[in-house]
């Protein structure tokens, strides 16, 4: 493991200095998918990370996952998002697909260029409080019915299926929260809307109604959520946040170095003021990374101890961190990080919108509070009344 390790994380670097992060100015800038650095992350396995050894993947545990995330993260945000909302979906087939499917689902991400998205948001509901779903599914014979409006579908129009929160409904007009495998295309599915926004904008997450959708009975996993896969979720986030506030350091960095004013004969970089600054920034980022890694570390999988609270703790720390880097590095850099040309509003844009994932500040605060006063937590609360 420690080889796949090791050779996984040197392929990386290397993909996302020759591929990922030349293509990231441009993603951002037509707000389209980074399909170039899909196309190269996947060549070296990168798609099929949290793909079990046995059915093709590399298994990889979950800190080296992270690692992952925040390397191709520093070159270009969107690229690390729509990476980890893949292995997010994929982890959930592992976790909850039939065993006659498993290989099915699974051997496309293995052989073949195939990413899955992981929908969940609807404009009616906040995953940080309490979250319904009032996308349905009910039997109809043979087949499961699905109906209703998913919004923010990141990858939606390009990725081969899609795990789906729901709403099941039985006969009796019960209602149980579940998760379905849904196709990226089909009857009954419809990918519209415009994307324009603020950062984040190569994750191309536009909105799908579902009319009347027919699909079968296998694809519905009962049980949707585990507390290791939502602190994941949220570990994830993180990892995208601190590194798109460590590339902006790095950028800064080498900007502060080769930034000679006129009558000095010293870059910027040789200032206190500047030194003080950039120093800050280090040992602010450092401190959430060393946040992060812990928890990423301590994951046990259904443990919510474990796996919610650390995860929720780096997420809050990381959060606060890479907003403030981001913002003092423009600070310090001054009035050329606000145009296009460094990659630092970029950088700034990116964090700013990726913080907005779940679960919020809110919602990480009270968890922390609440786990502090002994009560058992979850890093969401379902409801599947109507
Ligand atoms: C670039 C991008 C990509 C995304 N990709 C995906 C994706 O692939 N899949 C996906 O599922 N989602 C995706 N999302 C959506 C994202 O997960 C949500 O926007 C996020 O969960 C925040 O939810 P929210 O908008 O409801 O805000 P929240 O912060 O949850 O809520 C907004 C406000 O409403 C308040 N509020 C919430 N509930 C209540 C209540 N019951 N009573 C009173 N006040 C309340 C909150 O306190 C808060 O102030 C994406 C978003 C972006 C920006």
């Amino acid at each position: 493991m420690d080889h796949v390790r090791a050779q996984l994380g040197a392929s990386v670097d290397e993909v996302c200095e020759m591929v990922v992060r030349p293509a990231a100015a441009s993603v951002d800038r037509e707000a389209r998918h980074p399909v170039e650095s899909w196309k190269a992350l996947s060549e070296i396995g990168v798609l099929r990370m949290r793909v079990p050894v046995e059915d093709g993947g590399f298994g990889l545990d979950l800190a080296s996952y992270i690692a992952v995330i925040e390397r191709i993260a520093r070159a270009c945000a969107a690229s690390a998002m729509t990476v980890h909302m893949h292995s997010t979906a994929c982890d959930a087939i592992v976790r909850g697909a039939p065993a006659h499917r498993r290989g099915e689902w699974l051997a496309p991400v293995v052989d073949e260029l195939t990413l899955y998205g992981s929908w969940g948001s609807e404009p009616g509901s906040s995953a940080s409080r309490l979250f319904h779903s009032s996308t349905t599914v009910v039997r109809r014979g043979d087949e499961f019915v699905v109906d209703g409006l998913k919004h923010f579908c990141t990858m939606a129009g390009v990725a081969r299926g899609a795990m789906v929160a729901c709403t099941l409904v039985d006969e009796q007009a019960r209602h149980q929260p579940v998760s379905i495998f849904v196709p990226g295309e089909g009857p009954g599915i419809e990918v519209f809307g415009d994307w324009e926004p603020l950062g984040m904008r190569g994750t191309v997450s536009p909105s799908v109604r579902f009319s009347a959708c027919g699909i079968e009975a296998d694809r519905v996993f009962i049980g949707r959520s585990s507390p290791g896969g939502t602190a994941q979720l949220a570990l994830g986030f993180s990892a995208v946040m601190l590194g798109s506030a460590e590339g902006a350091l790095g950028t800064a960095t080498d900007h502060c170095r080769a930034k000679v004013l006129a009558g000095s004969s010293e870059p910027i970089a040789a200032d206190p003021l500047v030194r003080r600054h950039l120093g800050h920034v280090v040992a602010r980022l450092a401190a959430a990374r060393a946040v992060l890694f812990e928890a990423a570390r301590e994951w046990v999988p259904d443990e919510p101890r474990w796996s919610v609270v650390p995860a929720a703790r780096a997420k809050y720390v990381v959060q606060d961190a890479a907003l403030a880097a981001t913002s003092e590095l423009m600070q310090i850099v001054g009035g050329i990080s606000a145009t296009p040309g460094l990659g630092l509003e970029r950088a700034f844009r990116d964090v700013r919108t990726a913080s907005l994932m779940p679960p919020n500040p809110d919602r990480m605060s009270w968890l922390l509070g609440a786990d502090l006063l002994g009560e058992q937590v979850q890093m969401f609360d379902f409801s599947a009344s109507q």
